[in-house]
């Protein structure tokens, strides 16, 4: 296998609560399993709503000596922890892959990804800057601070199991928040060992917390902190779905919220566009984690005088892709999460092709290589009567629809509840500027499909939700502004 992990030290199996490793209350477990396998790589605590509590008991407690730190405190913590995930990548990174199933160059890339976003956060950790406020009347001062919100409640998908809890966790403490989190039942192992390294690296005790829940589970032990008033903020990356559901059942204590929900991407091809670089930028946009990112190109549209020449030069390149398990060095694409991925990406084939669709290569499981492989797709002739045209497949698969112009395409592209990232390729400087507008997206990349890095505003619009992650905007949303008035001065 060449996986070592539990030698490594990484694997924890226990709640991580006010600095400890504790069981589920009732003690319950789950398990935790390979994807490539379906083995089972560790039974961990399977949380319920006490665990839940203890944890925000925990965090609620931290909070009054947490904020007080100095910014530069919180930020050497914060550093110290990203030297720690760096100094342990490849051990991290075969968690992820263990866990997750990304190919294991892909895995130790998110480890650096992750870490990125820590060594960001301690830099603005020390830039929260306020206001003073220019005066309006003789003998008063007016002034704009920012103080932490509060307690935060973090809750994370699987399919970035380190950098979805890092790009959460560190702008949270680098405001001088605290934490509590729950990541995804998939994949707890990768932000369990996360929360061990932040503990060696200083974090105190109930500063950050995280819980692990079987799926079931998760929501009694999610809803108490929904209900708990002492949590201000529940920063949330899933499906809309979910991300509706928190929101309303935070209203009753109107909690701050930011949500990175489902996209359902757009990648336009125009006629004038460099085709090899447009495939290029699609097979690198499409393809990381197997289609399992939420910026993954979904609907690719091609303008009619270049669909054969691209459709053809784009069915070569993902018919030499390679699948196979993470611990193959030479595998490029992994298996698929679960059964239920695997089962939503073969009905979204059979409904485009019930609907028309021409399978050009790929199409059909994988069951030699294991329960849940998929073989990288393209369709060509795919329409909007087709149900991968509406709902995220979240699989690698490309479905190619036709379009004629650049008023039809963009039409197309942001016929759409959703506007998380979208693509396009021209090299017509003019069109660049217009479809850069018109396009209905929170991220947009123009010939270029590899869009994430800690200092961009990562965020949607329109039901992909709200708030931004990375950047200099990503702290505010751990944030509040107290306007401070000061009368009786001379
Ligand atoms: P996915 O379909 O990718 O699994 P989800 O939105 O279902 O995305 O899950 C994202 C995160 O939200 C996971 O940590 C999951 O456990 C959690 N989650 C899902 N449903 C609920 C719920 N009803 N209450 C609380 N947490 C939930």
């Amino acid at each position: 296998m060449g996986f070592n992990l539990t030698n490594g030290g990484l694997i924890r199996r226990e709640n991580f609560i006010d600095g400890e490793w504790t069981p589920a209350k009732d003690d319950a477990r789950f398990a935790v399993s390979n994807p490539a396998t379906g083995d089972i790589i560790e039974n961990v605590a399977d949380s319920g709503a006490g665990d839940a509590r203890a944890a925000v008991d925990a965090a609620a407690r931290a909070f009054p000596s947490w904020r007080n730190t100095l910014p530069k405190e919180r930020a050497a913590i914060l550093r110290k922890w990203h030297t720690l995930i760096l100094e342990h990548s490849d051990l991290l990174g075969e968690l992820i892959s263990l866990e997750q199933g990304k190919p294991l160059a892909e895995g130790r890339g998110e480890v650096a990804y992750a870490a990125s976003y820590v060594a960001w956060f301690a830099d603005e950790a020390t830039r929260i800057y306020g206001d003073i406020i220019p005066q309006q009347q003789r003998g008063k001062r007016m002034s704009a601070v920012k103080e932490p919100l509060g307690v935060v409640a973090a809750i994370t998908p699987w399919n970035f199991p380190a950098a979805m809890i890092a790009r959460k966790i560190a702008p949270a403490l680098a405001a001088g928040c605290t934490v509590v989190a729950k990541p995804a039942e998939d994949t707890p192992l990768t932000a369990l060992a996360l929360a061990l390294l932040a503990h060696e690296a200083g974090t105190p005790k109930g500063v950050l917390n995280v819980i692990s829940a079987s799926r079931d589970r998760a929501v009694p032990a999610v809803a108490e902190w929904l209900q708990d008033s002492r949590v201000r903020k529940i920063t949330f990356t899933g499906s809309t779905p979910v991300g509706k559901y928190l929101a309303r059942e935070s209203a009753g204590t109107l909690k701050k919220l930011s949500l990175e929900l489902g996209g359902n991407a757009p990648f336009i091809v125009f006629d004038d566009a460099d085709l090899d670089a447009a495939v290029t930028g699609l097979l690198a946009a499409k393809f990381r984690n197997g289609g399992q990112t939420c910026v993954c190109p979904n609907r690719v549209y091609v303008q009619t005088g270049v669909y054969e020449r691209f459709s053809k030069l784009l069915s070569q390149r993902v018919a030499e892709l390679k699948v196979g398990p993470a611990t193959d060095p030479s595998s490029q694409i992994g298996p698929m999460i679960n059964f239920r991925a695997i089962d939503k990406i073969a009905r979204h084939v059979d409904d485009a092709v019930a609907h028309g669709a021409k399978v050009l290569t790929g199409g059909k499981t994988l069951p030699e290589l294991g329960p849940h492989y998929f073989s990288p797709t393209v369709l060509a002739d795919a329409s909007a009567d087709m149900v991968l045209c509406c709902e995220e497949t979240f699989g690698p698969v490309v479905p190619l629809f036709p379009f004629v112009d650049e008023a039809e395409a963009v039409r197309a592209a942001n016929d759409t509840p959703f506007g998380l990232a979208a693509y396009f390729y021209s090299d017509d400087a003019r069109r660049i500027d217009r479809v850069a507008r018109l396009l209905e997206a929170g991220i947009v990349g123009i010939n270029e499909g590899a869009l994430a890095s800690e200092a961009a505003p990562f965020g949607g619009v329109k039901e992909s939700g709200y708030g931004r992650e990375g950047s200099k905007y990503g702290l505010d949303d751990y944030l509040s502004i107290k306007y401070i008035c000061q009368g009786g001065l001379d």
